[in-house]
């Protein structure tokens, strides 16, 4: 059976009729040159939501996050982030391989970091000891089942950061998830972070593209990065495009992404071979399956059933709702759970 629902990622939204419209009407131009107008709309946009200086259109979340790494670090410095960090998992040793910086990885609770943990694992100045110049925060935190900070709790990281000098870069590739779910105002992000990368192409449905957001300066200093890491694009305003209808046509609706997120949650937490769930604040569901059962067994049989998770241990499961999934997939889906 083909399947049908499918909630791997929310990476495998596509673009809407709405969004392709405006992609093919778009205005554009040689970006390389700084002359893609939509292009430049979209930084504009971004970094005027977050009230940040400056914005950089790149292909991936990963390109930005590298980037910002990149601009905030010497080889030989330290990275400090949480052990689930996507810039240390999940992208390819690129802090190694671009950067030349170590990493301290800490211990948060499902990837939360706060001041108590950070501050103990900077080194002062030593020659034995590599520089700690960068903190990295998530949020949302992927591997943390869609957890994430409020302002409140990043106020006090911002504030030891600027005392030790370090920089502070977040990973925001679902910050919007984030801001729906704490009310936060993404306005206030800008003054807490030297960095910030934020993700079009996941729950916000564009193809892709991520944008990172910094000082004037910082920005300088990203483009030519992005032109030597090879990621300098041309009429990209096709693309960014589908960024700027994203972010004025699917930020409100990430309520229901979490919604649906919830009411999976509740239904899984209630089936025999369901252990635990980790509790549900966006968009990311991760369960336990029951000592009995082993992830694969029942993310085939979810498959045989028309419905696409994703293992990500030998016992968890993920799902990740976005706006492919709508309520009646929702209802089928939770039959299936009932009845697997
Ligand atoms: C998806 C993701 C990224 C960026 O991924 P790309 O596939 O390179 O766009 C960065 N951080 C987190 C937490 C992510 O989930």
């Amino acid at each position: 059976m083909a399947l049908i629902v499918d909630f791997r990622s929310d990476t495998v939204t596509k673009p809407t009729q709405g969004m392709l419209d405006a992609m093919m009407t778009a205005k554009v131009g040689d970006d390389v040159f700084g002359e893609d107008e939509t292009v430049n709309a979209l930084e504009a946009k971004l970094s005027g939501i977050f009230n940040m200086e400056a914005g950089l259109f790149c292909p991936s979340g990963t390109m930005t996050n590298q980037i910002a790494i990149k601009c905030f670090t010497q080889p030989m410095d330290e990275v400090i982030c949480d052990q689930t960090a996507h810039v240390y998992r999940y992208e390819g040793g690129g802090i190694a391989y671009h950067s030349m910086a170590s990493v301290r990885l800490l211990n948060g609770q499902r990837g939360i970091l706060t001041p108590e943990l950070i501050e103990p694992e900077i080194n002062e100045y030593n020659i034995h000891y590599p520089s700690s110049t960068l903190v990295v925060l998530e949020n949302t935190v992927n591997k943390g089942g869609g957890s994430c900070y409020s302002l409140s709790q990043i106020e006090p990281i911002h504030t030891l950061c600027n005392v030790k000098g370090l920089k502070l870069h977040l990973d925001g590739a679902r910050i919007f998830n984030a801001l729906t779910a704490t009310g936060d105002s993404a306005k206030n992000y800008g003054r807490y972070f030297d960095g910030i990368s934020v993700c079009l192409s996941k729950g916000l449905g564009a193809p892709i593209g991520s944008v990172l957001l910094g000082s004037k300066e910082t920005i300088r200093r990203a483009i030519k990065i992005r032109k030597a890491f090879g990621g300098g694009m041309r009429q990209a305003g096709y693309l960014a495009a589908a960024g700027i209808y994203a972010l004025d046509n699917h930020i409100d609706r990430l309520v229901i992404d979490h919604q649906h997120a919830a009411i999976l949650a509740d239904a899984l937490s209630k089936a025999s071979y369901v252990a635990s769930v980790m509790p549900v604040q966006t968009n990311i569901v991760i369960f336990q399956v029951a000592s009995s059962h082993s992830a694969e067994v029942v993310v085939t049989l979810m498959a045989s059933k028309g419905i696409a998770c994703s293992i990500t241990g030998k016992n968890t499961i993920r799902m990740v709702t976005h706006l492919g999934i709508d309520a009646g997939m929702i209802d089928f889906t939770l039959e299936n759970i009932k009845n697997l």
